[in-house]
């Protein structure tokens, strides 16, 4: 009997797929989580009490189906597993690998209380990895080809979503980046041990195949500008990311040595993907055989301290200006971090950088978390007299990330954005100022997860559909009318 598989909590502890040992993962670039047996995921997802109102998918951004696709798996059917949880996620085997799940679906799964949650991303991504696997992961077959096209500004998981999901409704879709690869931060910033790379190519490629156009190499806004690109489409949707990285003013900020966190980790991942990386191959952005200090307590910062300990530094240390229970890093990187030998100095900032030709250390100060401000966080306070010194070859910043300054750089003035440079849309129509201009993912929200660019790429592809269906139906008949508001020919 089907149910007899399920509610199997109380017998059945929860167990991740095995982790590999902090020793052997610290010598190579491989995701740390090995594989589900079959066995151990229809195990793990019979775990499962298949609730009522399941607070799993509640908290999951996509509102996946999840204790469908997990009955199906414990009852071992997962080509069905794999059409119920594809039918509400461009990339599961994605978003099951680097979604912060402890704050999302296995946070507010409600065996956590007493019994540890499901398992779910791991399941997720077992049903997607075997999908591909068996040959049932397709590329987009529309059932009509419509002759309205869109161009989409970023080649991310937001941008990438929406195009997929327009392609399905048989839009001609072309994708600009501004890169050599698609994939935004998933292929550029996020390190391989979360979320390797032929996994992010495979699905690109996927897309191609689908009959979507990538256009790499193109930026908007230099190579073309934003008002040429309306004219050649029908609509258009911006997903450019957030990139401007956040600064701070200290003395020795500027010397030698000190490099941003995104620089550092696009050097590293473009390296581990095989291309010339003269700025990593000169030491410049390469930890090999240094002592590094990361400053930030974020992901980023997670992933900065970890890349390091696999190109062999000396030593590395994390400076961070709160305690571990008010980083906003998720609490397993962190524990992954430790257990791969970083040093943590919570409750410190840095004071000034040290050295006269390159960086040589950071002098930091001692923080006390006084009394809670207007967003209810503890604000941090110097502690007189406590500076301390950590000695070090490189400075990684890794304090987060701003919207560039996207009017100017699309000469588009009329683009509305807020007091933090982040796009303005209308929430009910996911329009910007501009007439036929779509926003999504990180450019509006500001730095968030792949998961919600997901959703908004999504929810973006709908609204882009209504508008557009509206645009031919303004049309006179055989035609459809440009961005002006002109009639011109379809054929
Ligand atoms: P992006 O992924 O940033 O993609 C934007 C694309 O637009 C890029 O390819 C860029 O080249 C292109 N572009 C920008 N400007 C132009 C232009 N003018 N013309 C043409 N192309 C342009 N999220 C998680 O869920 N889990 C994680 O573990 C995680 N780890 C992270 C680690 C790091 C180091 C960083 C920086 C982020 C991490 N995130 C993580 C956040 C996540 O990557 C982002 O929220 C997500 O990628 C945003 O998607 P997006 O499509 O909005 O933008
Ligand atoms: Fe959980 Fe993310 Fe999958 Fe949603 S998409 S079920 S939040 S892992
Ligand atoms: Fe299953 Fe947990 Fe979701 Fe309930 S909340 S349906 S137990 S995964």
């Amino acid at each position: 009997m089907a149910e007899d598989r399920m509610l199997k909590f109380v017998g059945t502890a929860k167990k991740m797929p095995t982790k590999r040992a902090a020793e052997e993962r610290r010598a190579d670039f491989g995701e740390i989580y090995r594989e589900f047996e079959t066995a151990g995921a229809a195990e793990q997802a019979g775990r499962c009490s298949q609730c009522g109102v399941p607070f799993c998918q509640i908290h999951c951004p996509l509102h996946n189906n999840i204790p469908d696709w997990l009955k199906l798996t414990a009852e071992g059917r997962l080509e069905e597993a794999y059409e119920v949880s594809s039918a509400t996620n461009n990339f599961p085997e994605i978003c099951g690998r680097i979604c912060p799940q402890d704050r999302l679906c296995e946070g507010n799964c409600v065996i956590e209380k007493g019994f540890e949650s499901v398992t779910i991303g791991s399941v997720e991504k077992y049903i997607t990895e075997t999908a591909f696997d068996n040959g049932w992961v397709k590329p987009v077959k529309p059932p009509r080809e419509r002759e309205q096209s869109v161009g989409i500004i970023g080649g991310g998981p937001g941008g990438l979503a929406a195009a997929e999901q327009l392609r399905k409704k048989g839009y001609q879709v072309h994708v600009y980046d501004r890169y050599d690869r698609m994939g935004g931060l998933m292929i550029y910033g996020i390190p391989n041990f979360k979320l390797e790379k032929d996994v992010v190519e495979r699905r690109s490629r996927l897309l191609a195949d689908g009959g979507i156009h990538m256009h790499h190499n193109v930026e908007i806004g230099s190579t073309v500008t934003l008002d040429a690109l309306r004219q050649k489409h029908d609509a258009i949707l911006i997903a450019t990311g957030v990139y401007k990285a956040r600064d701070f003013k200290a003395p020795g900020i500027g010397l030698p040595g000190i490099v941003p966190a995104l620089d550092y980790l696009t050097a590293s991942n473009r390296k581990g993907l095989g291309d010339e990386v003269p700025s990593f191959d000169d030491g410049a952005l390469n930890a090999t055989g240094k002592r590094v200090v990361v400053i930030g307590g974020g992901d980023t910062a997670m992933d900065c301290v970890r890349t390091a300990v696999r190109q062999g530094a000396k030593s590395v240390s994390c400076v961070y200006r709160r305690d571990r229970a008010n980083m906003p890093g998720s609490q397993r990187e962190v524990a992954n971090a430790e257990e791969e030998g970083v040093d943590f100095k919570w409750l410190s900032a840095p004071e000034a950088f040290l050295g006269d030709d390159s960086v040589t250390g950071v002098r930091c100060q001692q923080i006390h978390l006084g009394v809670p401000d207007a967003t209810g966080r503890q604000s941090p306070q110097v502690i007189d007299g406590s500076s301390f010194t950590i000695e070090c070859d490189m400075a990684i910043k890794a304090l987060g990330f701003d919207p560039e300054d996207l009017p100017k750089l699309f000469g588009a003035d009329g683009l509305d954005v807020s007091q933090w440079g982040t796009v303005r849309i209308d929430f009910r129509t996911m329009m910007t100022s501009l007439d036929g201009v779509f926003a999504a993912g990180d450019i509006v929200r500001g730095a968030s997860l792949v998961v919600w660019a997901v959703r908004d790429g999504r929810d973006a592809a709908e609204r882009m559909h209504s508008y557009l269906e509206r645009k031919a139906a303004a049309a006179p008949l055989g035609k459809t009318a440009d961005k002006s508001g002109r009639a011109r020919s379809a054929a």
